[in-house]
């Protein structure tokens, strides 16, 4: 709809305006309009591992555009927009260049805080400069205007110290255990909703100025207890929504400044967010509704396993064979495959085993590693065919049939536990059903559990054999075992 009145804003504006300005809007509204068609195109493209270069380069331009757009559009002074370009430029070429992969989860944090805290600033000056600007007046801003700019103003805040305690719980800065306390849910509910009733008021009252530093320090603070209860562990899932929060709030910026391009970039921001956080939380078995308000990630520790059972270990020779015998292998890959950086090594082994012959797939399940699609970059980043890489619903048809499967660095994706142990906490997550492979060898460097803290039987399965190291390392050798076997 945005887009449409884009495009009807064009002839209006070019008649009323003249010369410079005319041809200024003119080239304002044009370079929305491409940037709005490039942003969904962005997200369409996002979507499969095929298009998701050519996605992420049309967002770029469509950003670039956006931002040469509204910088010639308007009569601005640019010594300000250069300091905030630089300052801004030496915090995210930083974190791009040097963060790893396995970091990208408090990267987004960090991003998305600093996204929010932009909208809360813009909508307080906004709101700030409406009574400054017109001091002695009594006229006040509409109420469909302070509607949205309230709405901003809190989802920013909110987003800005939740999308902070988010980052600090990542990179361990602050506990990652869920911290809790009597009432909890009452106390957010109370919080949330005091903001939410001091926006209702301000939108009818504005000029009680004096209720606005509570509306940001109410949303703040339930940004922050938000987080609170929520495990280290579960934080992506959270990250998915602050981003939803964040697209939201940048949208109603759009409203409040009357700019059509943040309203279509920030709804779309906030719609693929939502859907991407309730993607996951159907891939971890969580609830959506306790994840929106903050009761998300108690995730009871496991009981310890009663009876010591063994397991068995073999080492790259005997795997190497077993693999060349095969005719059809399934690669697991979970998040011990990216923290070792095996995907090129990865590579090799594949060529090695195409090479004989042997019908190699990758199996990926949606929360493999700490992020959705983390699997799908790393194994595109080694240039593995895309066709090669089935989602979990296609490919788990396939695993009776299998003859290996080889689960790298994976470990709850993988345990059977999830299908039929009530009491564990992976208890109906949809998981790869490697266990029914004809052999299952799995790499890892010891019998430590994975993300959920629980121990995997699949690992005691008499189909399964352990390949004990670093994942670089085992599939390095067994890369190298194959490539001499095969002369
Ligand atoms: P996982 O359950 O966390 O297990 C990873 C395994 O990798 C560990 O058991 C670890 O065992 C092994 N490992 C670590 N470093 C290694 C290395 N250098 N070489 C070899 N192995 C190594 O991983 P997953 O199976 O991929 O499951 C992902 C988990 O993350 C799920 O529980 C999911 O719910 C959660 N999660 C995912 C997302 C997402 O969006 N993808 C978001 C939030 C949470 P050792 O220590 O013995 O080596």
């Amino acid at each position: 709809m945005h887009m449409l009145s884009l495009l009807a804003d064009l002839p209006t504006t070019a008649a009323a305006l003249t010369g410079d300005n005319q041809l200024q809007k003119i080239f304002e509204i044009t370079a929305y309009l491409i940037a709005g068609a490039l942003f969904i195109l962005a997200l369409k493209w996002l979507s499969a591992p095929t298009t998701a270069r050519r996605g992420n380069f049309a967002g770029q331009i469509g950003m670039g555009l956006a931002i040469i757009g509204a910088l010639l559009g308007h009569g601005l002074s640019y010594q300000w927009i250069i300091v905030g370009f630089v300052v801004g430029a030496a915090i995210g070429a930083p974190m791009a260049i040097w963060m790893p992969m396995t970091a990208v989860p408090q990267r987004t944090a960090l991003s998305h805080a600093f996204g929010a805290l932009a909208a809360a600033l813009v909508g307080t000056a906004h709101y700030y400069l409406f009574f400054y600007n017109n001091a002695g007046l009594t006229e006040n801003p509409p109420p469909t205007i302070m509607a949205m700019l309230s709405l901003e103003v809190l989802l920013g805040s909110l987003t800005f110290t939740g999308s902070l305690m988010a980052f600090g719980k990542l990179q361990d800065l602050l506990p990652t255990r869920p911290m809790v306390f009597p009432f909890q849910k009452t106390l957010n509910f109370t919080i949330l909703g005091l903001a939410f009733l001091t926006g209702i008021i301000l939108t009818i009252h504005p000029d009680m100025t004096w209720l606005f530093p509570i509306l940001l320090t109410l949303a703040a603070l339930f940004g922050i207890l938000l987080i609170m209860p929520i495990g280290g562990a579960d934080m992506p899932t959270v990250i998915a929504l602050l981003n939803s929060y964040a697209g939201l709030s940048a949208s109603m910026m759009g409203f409040v400044l009357n700019n059509k391009l943040l309203i279509i970039a920030g709804a779309l921001d906030g719609a693929s967010g939502l859907v991407l956080s309730i993607v996951m939380c159907k891939a971890m078995n969580r609830s959506f509704a306790n994840v929106l308000f903050g009761a998300f990630g108690q995730v009871q520790a496991a009981a310890a396993g009663g009876e010591k059972r063994t397991v068995r270990s073999s080492t790259p020779e005997e795997a190497a064979q077993i693999m060349e015998a095969a005719s059809s292998v399934i690669i697991i890959p979970g998040y011990g495959m990216a923290v070792a950086q095996a995907q090129h090594k990865v590579r090799e082994m594949f060529d090695q085993l195409t090479k004989r012959g042997v019908d190699v797939k990758f199996a990926i399940h949606p929360v493999a590693g700490r992020m959705p699609g983390h699997m799908n970059v790393l194994l595109a980043e080694a240039e593995i065919p895309y066709d090669r890489l089935v989602e979990m619903d296609d490919i788990n048809g396939e695993f009776p049939q299998c003859d290996v499967a080889l689960v790298i660095g994976a470990n709850d994706v993988v345990n059977p536990a999830a299908r039929h142990d009530k009491n564990s906490p992976i208890y109906g997550m949809p998981i790869l059903d490697a266990d029914k492979a004809k052999t299952v060898m799995a790499i890892k460097r010891s019998m430590n559990p994975g993300f959920a803290g629980i121990e995997n039987e699949l690992y005691y399965a008499d189909n399964c054999l352990m390949l004990f190291g670093d994942a670089k390392a085992v599939v390095g050798a067994l890369a190298k075992e194959l490539g001499e076997n095969g002369h």
